[in-house]
């Protein structure tokens, strides 16, 4: 996919805050660790419950039955929030475009930041790469950047993995 590093980043935000809405204080200042979200220094009550809602709306994006339908989600969602684009440069990455706006809370700057990252997905064209996860236990939601679209599993090593075993042991029974 013809997308920058940050989009990549942004993406793999969106899916990970999808995935593991966060369900506590802790878990909320996990994922600002672990998706090194810049400039916040702390996170309430408020935060976890605007994230929570936050994840919600995004997994309505990746679970929509259509294009059309992910469109209007995807703009209800960036019509809530106000979004300032800005070049910078910080922490040692490359100069790259932040969304957010100054002072957004952390929801917004979640929210400005993986929702430009998703419109662009579909401006390319790509919103067939919005994928929900094929083994049948399974709810996550990935984004395919594989070359010819051919992903199915949210991870190879797990899902990818337990399901190409199952198949295994099928054709051995039959
Ligand atoms: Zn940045
Ligand atoms: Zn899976």
């Amino acid at each position: 996919m013809p997308f920058s590093h940050d989009m990549v980043h942004s993406l793999a935000t969106v899916v990970d805050l999808v995935n593991s809405p966060p369900g506590d204080l802790e878990e909320l200042g996990a994922l600002v660790l672990r998706r090194q979200v810049s400039g916040v220094e702390f996170v309430n009550a408020t935060d976890l419950a605007e994230v929570q809602t936050l994840s919600a709306a995004f997994h309505e994006v990746f679970t929509s039955p259509d294009e059309d339908v992910a469109v209007t989600r995807l703009n209800t969602l960036l019509g809530r929030t106000r979004i300032t684009p800005s070049l910078t440069r910080h922490d040692g990455f490359a100069l790259h475009v932040h969304y957010f706006a100054p002072g957004a809370s952390l929801a917004e700057h979640l929210a400005a930041d993986c929702g430009v990252a998703l419109a662009h997905v579909l401006v390319e064209g790509e919103w067939e790469r919005l994928r929900t996860c094929s083994a049948p236990d399974c709810a996550n939601v990935f984004v395919d950047e594989s070359r010819n679209r051919s992903r199915v599993y949210c991870d190879s090593r797990t899902c990818g993995n337990r399901m190409h075993v199952a198949a295994y042991r099928a054709r051995r029974r039959a």
